[in-house]
């Protein structure tokens, strides 16, 4: 049986005071959000910590992203666009986090994509964690900034601010906030011991196919895209969107083409 709206509001201020308690967010920064049906949505308020929130701080609001509820004093979140965005371009999404982890968003402000794959859980979970271009927040710049990235990743870097990762519940979306953190973050301190040791095409192309074995749900990079091939392909996976949904099958030579294209955009 699904939660009741109360246990999920519970759920939120938890999963407010892990991002808060692990430096993932400052002060009153970062938001969380959570799908209810195709027109409620739930998601924190602008303007406190996530760190001391109590249930009847959540607040809801439609799938435009206006106030269905709110208690007074308390304002949704100033980047609920961003959050809408998701949830109207990947209808198996039913749970946003947004924050600033340290390690993440200095990748993201020094405009380095987390692509060096450099160990298994990372490549298996999030394979690259691309930057989208930066935004003014609060505006529809970043969600704009962010749409083409929603087809084929989970998790993406904005540029000069933060992280924002998505999945089909709200601990899997923290969770991917903390792998993307994690990647980050090692990814930083073996730089600092003279550079990662990266795995060769082959390594990567079977940790992909461990991915696939497993049914891991959500979208990667690993998974093969309709503008393969085309001029519309990015390197990274995130190809412009508009000409359907993502193609479903094995087809293993696609597969290794696909691949072979997000190790060449590696090398950077
Ligand atoms: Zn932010």
């Amino acid at each position: 049986m699904a939660p009741n709206e109360y246990e999920i509001k519970k759920q939120i201020c938890e999963i407010g005071k892990r991002i808060y308690n692990r430096n993932m967010v400052a002060a009153n920064d970062g938001n969380i959000s959570v799908k209810l049906n195709d027109k409620e949505f739930l998601c924190t308020p602008t303007g406190v910590s996530k760190g001391f929130m109590t249930p009847e701080f959540i607040c809801k609001v439609d799938e435009k992203g206006n106030v269905i509820q709110a208690n007074k004093g308390f304002k949704p979140s100033s980047e609920i666009k961003m959050h809408m965005r998701v949830y109207e371009k990947r209808s198996d999404v039913n749970a946003v986090v947004h924050a600033h982890p340290t390690f993440a968003t200095a990748f993201a402000i020094a405009g380095i994509p987390l692509t060096q794959p450099i160990m298994p859980e990372a490549v298996i979970a999030l394979g690259c964690v691309p930057i989208a271009p930066y935004g003014t927040p609060s505006t529809t710049e970043i969600p704009d900034a962010v749409e083409p990235y929603l087809e084929h990743f989970d998790a993406v870097l904005l540029e000069s601010h933060g992280a924002l990762t998505w999945s089909g519940d709200l601990l899997a979306a923290y969770h991917k906030m903390e792998s993307v953190e994690f990647y980050a973050e090692l990814l930083y301190k073996a730089r600092q011991l003279g550079g990662p040791k990266e795995f060769d095409q082959k390594t990567v192309e079977r940790l992909y196919e461990i991915r696939r074995q497993m049914g891991i749900p959500g979208r990667h990079p690993a998974d093969l895209c309709l503008n393969k091939g085309t001029a519309n392909c990015h390197n990274c996976g995130s190809c412009s969107t508009g000409n359907g949904g993502t193609a479903k099958g094995s087809d293993e030579e696609l597969v290794s083409e696909i691949t072979k294209k997000v190790l060449a955009s590696l090398g950077r």
